[in-house]
C-alpha cells in the first residue's frame, strides 16, 4: 500500500484554507452593517480560492498531487485515460508495441466491466492499470461528498480486484478535479492521487497534429503526459489513435523513451512519496 506522506506545505495550504473560509462568513457578518460590497469581498474570495483549489487540476493545495518522476534520461510517462474501449485499445496496444512503449491505463471501472478482454490484453502486454472512477462522473466529481467519491473509487478499485494481489494503486480524478474529500479518500485506500506535466487536451481540439506539438512543447525528461482513448469515436474515427502515433513519432524521434515509472521516482512537488510497501506499477501480471 503507498503512502502519499503529506508535507508541511500542503498541511498548511490545505488548513488555511479551511479556516479562511470557515472566518469569511463572520468577518461578513462584521461589515454588512456598515458596507455590503465590502462585506461581499472575503465571501467572493474564500469562494475563488476553495474553487481555484478544487478545480486547477495540478493545484496541491488539498494536497499531494504527483506531476512528474525523477528520470536520469529522456523518459516519460505516457498515460492514457478513459477506456478500455473497443474503438481504440487494441489498435493503441499495436502502437505502442511498434514503439516499444509503455503506458498506464486510467481505466473507468464500468468500461473495465463491459471489455474484460481489452484488461486483460492490456496486462499482458506489459502495461499497467490504474483506477479512473468506476462511471467517470467528470461533470459532479469536483463537487461530490465523500460517499460518492468512495463509492467511485471503490467500485473501480473492486472491478480491477482481477489483478492478483496487486490493485493498482495509482488514482486520477475525472479532469482532475478534486476536492477536500478526495485526500483523505486516497489516502485511506492507499492510493496515489496523479496529475500530469502535460496533457494533449485531445477531447477538445480536433487536429492530431496541434495535439502532439502541444505535447512535445510540454515533454521534458520525467513528464507524466495524459493522452485518451474511445473519445469522438463516431464524429472523429481514429482520432485518439492519430494522436497517440503523433505523440510516439515526434518523441521518440527527440530521444524520449516510454517508461513506468519506479515507485519511488515519483514526486508531487515537494511531496515525498512513500512507496515502502506499493505495488510497483511496473509489476503488471497478467489476469489469470
Ligand atoms: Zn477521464
Amino acid at each position: 500500500m503507498a503512502t502519499v506522506t503529506q508535507t508541511n506545505s500542503s498541511a498548511v495550504s490545505r488548513a488555511l484554507l479551511l479556516g479562511f473560509a470557515a472566518i469569511a462568513p463572520v468577518v461578513a457578518l462584521a461589515f454588512l452593517r456598515s458596507n455590503v460590497v465590502l462585506a461581499l469581498v472575503p465571501l467572493f474570495l474564500s469562494h475563488l480560492l476553495l474553487l481555484y483549489a478544487t478545480l486547477a487540476p495540478n493545484c496541491q493545495w488539498w494536497g499531494p498531487i504527483i506531476t512528474r518522476f525523477q528520470a536520469s534520461a529522456r523518459e516519460v510517462w505516457l498515460t492514457i485515460d478513459d477506456g478500455p474501449s473497443p474503438a481504440d485499445t487494441l489498435a493503441m496496444l499495436d502502437l505502442l508495441k511498434q514503439f516499444d512503449a509503455h503506458a498506464t491505463f486510467f481505466v473507468v471501472g464500468a468500461n473495465a466491466e463491459k471489455y474484460p478482454h481489452l484488461v486483460t490484453e492490456i496486462l499482458t502486454q506489459g502495461h499497467t492499470l490504474a483506477n479512473h472512477t468506476q462511471t467517470h462522473p467528470s461533470r459532479t466529481f469536483w463537487s461530490a461528498g465523500p460517499a460518492k467519491i468512495a463509492r467511485e473509487i471503490d467500485a473501480c478499485a473492486e472491478t480491477l480486484r482481477i489483478i492478483p494481489e496487486r490493485p493498482p494503486f495509482c488514482f486520477r480524478a475525472p479532469v482532475g478535479f478534486k476536492n477536500m474529500f478526495t485526500h483523505p479518500a486516497a489516502a485511506r485506500r492507499g492510493l496515489a492521487l496523479i496529475g500530469w506535466s502535460v496533457r494533449g487536451l485531445d477531447t477538445v481540439k480536433r487536429d492530431a497534429s496541434s495535439v502532439a506539438e502541444r505535447v512535445e512543447r510540454g515533454a521534458k525528461p520525467g513528464a507524466i503526459i495524459v493522452l485518451h482513448e474511445g473519445h469522438r469515436t463516431e464524429s472523429l474515427p481514429g482520432f485518439n489513435l492519430r494522436c497517440l502515433e503523433l505523440v510516439l513519432q515526434r518523441l521518440s524521434s527527440r530521444g524520449y523513451r516510454f517508461v513506468l515509472p519506479r515507485p519511488e521516482q515519483l514526486r508531487a512537488g515537494k511531496c515525498r512519496v512513500d512507496y515502502s510497501k506499493a505495488h510497483c506499477p511496473t509489476s503488471a501480471l497478467p489476469l489469470r
